[in-house]
């Protein structure tokens, strides 16, 4: 079977912009931290087993009624506000009205027309440019419940002999923000696709209105993007790649279809309207459902929900509780650590903010936390091709190894050595040093014995420090430390190596 052009084909992505310019707008959902669900009093925990937590509201038994969560609004309006939102005086919520298994109500409570925070904007910074990001609108509405096809090679329900579905999900609060079309330079939008959701994550955790665990769903991001020649003023057809889960899975989902829609035009073919899978392992989209806008979901206000008007009063108790905007905040820190802008700049591309911060606050230096984030850790991702989160390492473990430094009991090539173990997932750093026999030697006889060796195998040197030259006893240094396999506190070294020569 030959491969078919929309799913195939593709063009190098510096001919796709040569050519054409991309235009994205983003869908992120981000499910709500509240204890209970939008409109039960259901609880919202992450893994508990199939349908544990479900009652006839969220399962859309006959004749239950919802009640909306305050938390939930609260934290809309906080998201709102914190994306620079006005903030609607009265709406409502709307039914989405369409069939699928995992809904058990055969409509989505949503909002249609009326959201609770619209006409926003925010920035993302890329390679030390700021680019301005619109966002449309922001809107309350609730997760479905979770689909298992059994028995099928993909784990899709082609093929699957049967089905199981969870409701735990259910009725989880979410809010969809949706950006205005976002048009920055070609080469730049995937990188500011990505840097958009990696800002929304921070953003949204310093909130503390989410868990914003990409990898558990609880921050998803639908990419639209669509073509147009160059210079062109009217919009090509987008397609909406879904549910892509990952920082990195954004940048390539976006790269994958401006080459993809490239090689479609310049073949003479059009672009369908459609949305697309996201495969993490190959790298590319492949097609969805057909989607027009003319989709007819046949909204209306919802019925059984009273409008929410949130008083302009508790719209701005809201707003004082506001930690800083990104940008102050990035700026504060910036002089706090005493990073030049270069340096800072590593650090956001590498996505390392936050979790330097964490390590700071552990009482570790700004200048030790960027090093091993910025020089192990973000390494390490980048080759496994994983988001800094998912390593495995924490904060915590970077204060340890950064603590038996400053102990004396670590050097930093040691210690690079524990990172590379707490990669590979060999323990805690104290096992790790155990276990590899990493410590340094600080006892001075092993020391002095080494120092002795180095002495009698070195004659000239000696006879050059003892002729005037004390910079020549660098070399014996060298000899010491790599007689203790680099095992040794060089400053002691030093120290040790003086007295013993007398300088
Ligand atoms: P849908 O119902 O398809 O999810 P939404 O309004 O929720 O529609 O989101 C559509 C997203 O696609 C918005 O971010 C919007 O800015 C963006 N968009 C609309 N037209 C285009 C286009 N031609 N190219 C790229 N993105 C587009
Ligand atoms: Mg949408
Ligand atoms: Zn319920």
């Amino acid at each position: 079977m030959t491969p078919s052009l929309n799913d195939a084909a593709v063009v190098e992505i510096s001919d796709a912009l040569a050519q054409y310019d991309p235009v994205m707008g983003l869908e992120v959902h981000v499910e709500l931290n509240t204890k209970s669900k939008m409109f039960c009093g259901c609880p919202t925990e992450f893994g508990a087993p199939p349908n544990s937590q479900t009652c006839p509201v969220c399962l859309g038994l006959p004749g239950a009624l919802p009640v909306v969560n305050r938390r939930g609004v609260e934290s809309a309006i906080k998201i709102g506000l914190a994306l620079n939102c006005e903030i609607a005086e009265w709406c409502r919520f709307a039914r989405k009205n369409y069939f699928y298994p995992d809904m058990p109500k055969n409509f989505q409570t949503s909002q249609y027309d009326e959201p609770i925070a619209f006409n926003g904007w925010t920035e993302v910074v890329v390679d030390g440019e700021t680019y301005r990001i619109e966002i449309e609108r922001a809107h309350m509405e609730e997760d479905t419940g979770k689909s298992t096809h059994i028995g099928g090679a993909t784990g899709r329900i082609h093929g699957a002999s049967h089905s199981l579905v969870d409701y735990n999900r259910a009725g989880i609060p979410l809010i969809e923000i949706v950006t205005k079309t976002i048009e920055v330079p070609g080469d730049k939008a995937a990188a500011v696709a990505r840097a958009y959701v990696s800002m929304l994550r921070d953003l949204l955790f310093a909130l503390g209105v989410s868990d914003v665990r990409m990898d558990q769903g609880s921050l998803r991001c639908d990419a639209n993007v669509s073509l147009k020649p160059r210079g062109s003023s009217t919009l090509g057809t987008r397609t909406e790649t879904k549910n892509v889960n990952s920082f990195r899975s954004v940048e390539r989902a976006v790269t994958y279809e401006i080459t993809r829609q490239a090689a479609v035009l310049n073949s003479g073919g059009k672009v369908l309207q459609e949305t697309r899978h996201w495969h993490e392992d190959t790298g590319i989209t492949t097609s969805g459902r057909e989607k027009s806008d003319a989709d007819d979901y046949r909204y209306f206000p919802e019925p059984d929900l009273v409008p929410v008007a949130p008083s302009r009063e508790w719209v701005e108790e809201l707003r004082a509780t506001l930690p800083e905007a990104p940008p102050v905040r990035r700026a504060r820190l910036q002089k706090e650590w005493g990073f030049t802008d270069l340096e800072m700049r590593d650090v956001i591309n590498g996505n390392a903010l936050e979790p330097i911060v964490a390590t700071v606050e552990l009482g570790v230096p700004a200048a030790a936390a960027k090093k091993w984030w910025l020089g192990e850790l973000a390494r390490a991702a980048n080759e496994s091709g994983q988001d800094l989160d998912a390593l495995g390492v924490g904060p915590a473990e970077v204060a340890e190894v950064q603590k038996l430094v400053d102990e004396g009991s670590l050097n930093d090539k040691l210690a690079r050595q524990v990172f590379e173990g707490l990669l590979a997932g060999e323990g805690t750093p104290a096992e790790i040093i155990e276990k590899r026999g990493l410590a340094l030697v600080s006892d001075d006889s092993a020391l002095l014995d080494a120092i002795d060796r180095a002495i009698a195998a070195n004659p000239d040197v000696v006879e050059k420090v003892n002729s005037g030259k004390p910079a020549a006893a660098g070399a014996l240094i060298g000899a010491v430390m790599k007689d203790m396999r680099g095992q040794a506190d060089a400053a002691k070294v030093r120290q040790l190596l003086n007295e013993k020569l007398g300088i």
